[in-house]
């Protein structure tokens, strides 16, 4: 990491790292950032990695991710990683991870599919494949990608 992104430290807060490249705007809807939001965010985009080529990073202050929020931001950054800060120091470290089946994250592309039926059925995807991206409705069967994955926010 270069120096001036060691100097952007947060007290509190998460920072997720190793965002695919150009996912950070996406990752911060997922977060719900946007007009309203007085904590302190701090975005990254097109940083160079070791690992990962070019990486995107967000830290927001005062956050702390629910496990759904989790789930949505593995389905656009496969290598992400969740830094727990607090008082300046990473308190916990993990990476995001995709289970092998998505209830209620993500829209089913299929308009004739229950799920968009207004019956009260919520979408249910099983993971067949996480990098790149494919998912399996469970009700109509319809395969969905990276590039058509729909979050639902
Ligand atoms: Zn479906």
């Amino acid at each position: 990491m270069n120096e001036e992104l060691k100097v952007s430290k947060i007290k509190n807060g998460t920072v997720i790292d190793h965002i695919t490249a150009g996912m950070a705007p996406i990752v911060l809807r997922i977060l719900g950032i946007g007009k309203g939001c007085s904590d302190t965010v701090i975005v990254a985009m097109n940083v160079k990695s070791h690992q990962i080529g070019l990486k995107d990073m967000v830290k927001v202050e005062n956050r702390a991710l629910a496990q759904e929020t989790v789930k949505k931001i593995a389905l656009v950054a496969p290598h992400a990683t969740v830094n727990i800060i607090k008082d300046y120091k990473v308190a916990q470290k993990f990476k995001v991870e995709l289970p092998s089946e998505l209830i209620g994250v993500v829209r089913c592309p299929n308009r004739n599919c229950i799920t968009n039926s207004g019956e009260r059925v919520s979408s249910y995807f099983t993971v067949e494949s996480k990098d790149p991206l494919a998912l399996r409705c469970h009700y109509c069967e319809v395969l969905v990608d990276g590039a058509s994955v729909d979050i639902l926010l």
